[in-house]
């Protein structure tokens, strides 16, 4: 089975702080805390974590603030927000912020547990992971190394979050296709019902700015008008 994953919450509200943790330890996980952003920050940082369940508000610093700074300090653990269903914009705020994803409040546990197994940090020596090794992938100035998880541009490593990865690697696999929305929606968020697509291009965004030199003028993420996006390699 391989070591534990280890999931940090961070939420306020004890209630669900407990519910989570019980039913998380219940598959398998190991759980850590934190009940106000400030302490959300500092444990965020651990380099052991798989992933962050990270509630929006919280107290001394928002959910949002905590995301955006793990993200500009270059951590790349996945991180899924709770976000309040009536606050249609904490999506995409989260979103931009540099989140994987998000599950809005009030959840089921069966969707949690989608949106974490989804979402989780897949590490480089996973175990019982067979898969045979992949020749590094050039693409312009675009450097990738599927099996380490590295991407460089121009010699220069970028740091993707995973799923960020996670849609790279899928448009590496058959360059030139063009894909829709919902059909990376399914393969790589793993929605089995109909998320929202503003998921897909918020991440496309974010993807861009980080391997594009002119995110405006994209040479390797395309946007094909009215179905999709696909992947140039040249
Ligand atoms: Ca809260």
């Amino acid at each position: 089975m391989g070591v534990p994953k280890t999931i940090l919450i961070v939420e306020d509200e004890r209630a669900i702080v407990e519910i989570l943790k019980f039913n998380l330890q219940k598959e398998g996980y190991t759980t850590l805390e934190a009940l106000d952003g400030e302490t959300g920050l500092e444990m965020g940082r651990n380099p052991a974590l798989d992933l962050i369940l990270l509630d929006v508000m919280l107290p001394q610093r928002n959910g949002f603030d905590v995301c955006r700074q793990l993200r500009q300090e270059g951590f790349s653990v996945p991180i899924v927000m709770l976000t309040a269903r009536e606050e249609e914009d904490d999506k995409v705020f989260g979103l931009e912020a540099g989140a994987d994803d998000y599950i809005t409040k009030p959840f089921s546990m069966r969707e949690l547990m989608a949106r974490v197994k989804a979402n989780m940090r897949r590490g480089v020596l996973q175990s019982g992971s067979q898969a045979p090794s992949q020749p590094p992938i050039q693409a312009g100035q675009l450097h990738i190394d599927l099996d380490s998880y590295m991407v460089t541009k121009d010699g220069i490593p970028v740091e993707l979050t995973q799923k960020e990865f996670d849609l790279l690697r899928f448009f590496l696999a058959a360059p030139g296709k063009v894909f829709t929305r919902e059909e990376l929606m399914e393969k790589v968020w793993n929605y089995d019902y109909f998320g929202d697509m503003r998921t897909v291009d918020v991440t496309i965004r974010r993807l861009r700015e980080k391997v594009e030199d002119d995110p405006g003028k994209p040479c390797h993420i395309m946007t094909k008008r009215g179905v999709g996006y696909y992947f140039s390699g040249t």
